[in-house]
């Protein structure tokens, strides 16, 4: 379940039931201090915010997938920020189309055509960001990002690289996935602080990739992420790899490895 606070409209990241795709509007620490609930413009802002959020929803079911494009105007007028649209609402709104392809609801090509217009207004949003050429694409990236071949859910990690240029994180992210021996070479040509790798599947082969990265990444420390993640736990991977499920435990970490600040 995904975290909205109904007042300064951020996302507050996730919690459980991992798997429900449903956002829950409530209040952030700040805003009980600040006492935004007595705020009648915040709570006047917060009611059209979660109107445009359910509108949005229904679109997907109605299938009108361009409707999602006409209502960004409004989010920027209402100053929701581009991180909040990606991690509040695109990546619910992908989630929730992947659980309406399970239950037939939505066809592949349906499915397709809504990740092929929220990654277009993702590449938008690229080109607002300054001096976006000094993160994308580094030649010295702190974090590096990709998946294995058989991974063609990327649209999570095109919403991190967009995060980490926000953030001023020089980062390099490659998608689609790569072969597994690209992926060791690319740890080891770059060596980045952090190694990120997008996971849709748990084998025994993937054990025994990981652990030979791990191996081979000379103090890179590697990661695992994506929605399927919330299925495992560190006892299921090898020990020198970590889990990092969302954006939040990605924040967590680059700031425990001193690459942001907050
Ligand atoms: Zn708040």
């Amino acid at each position: 379940m995904f975290r909205w606070c109904s007042y300064c409209q951020k996302f507050l990241g996730e919690k459980e039931p991992y798997d429900s795709y449903e956002i829950s509007h409530g209040i952030c620490k700040k805003c009980v201090e600040n006492k935004a609930m007595l705020d009648q413009e915040k709570l006047e802002k917060s009611a059209k915010i979660q109107t445009l959020f359910k509108l949005i929803s229904e679109s997907i079911l109605r299938k009108d997938f361009q409707f999602i494009r006409t209502q960004l105007p409004l989010f920027r007028v209402l100053k929701v920020s581009n991180a909040d649209i990606f991690f509040g609402l695109y990546q619910p709104l992908l989630c929730e189309a992947g659980k309406l392809w399970e239950i037939r609801r939505l066809t592949v090509a349906e499915e397709h055509e809504l990740s092929t217009t929220i990654d277009e207004l993702v590449s938008l949003s690229f080109s607002q960001i300054p001096n976006i050429e000094k993160f994308r694409q580094s030649k010295t990236p702190a974090v590096l990002l990709t998946a294995l071949s058989n991974n063609q859910h990327i649209l999570g990690l095109r919403l991190i690289e967009h995060w980490l240029c926000d953030k001023g994180v020089k980062n390099k992210v490659i998608v689609p996935g790569l072969p597994a021996n690209e992926i060791i070479s690319l740890v080891k040509e770059f060596h980045p602080a952090v190694m990120g790798l997008s996971i849709n599947a748990f084998t025994p082969e993937l054990n025994s990739f990981l652990s030979e990265l791990a191996r081979e990444a000379d103090g890179s420390k590697i990661i695992i992420g994506g929605k399927f993640t919330y299925t495992i736990t560190q006892n299921d991977i090898p020990a020198e790899v970590s889990i990092c499920r969302n954006i939040s435990e990605l924040s967590t970490l680059l700031i425990q490895k001193s690459i942001i600040t907050d």
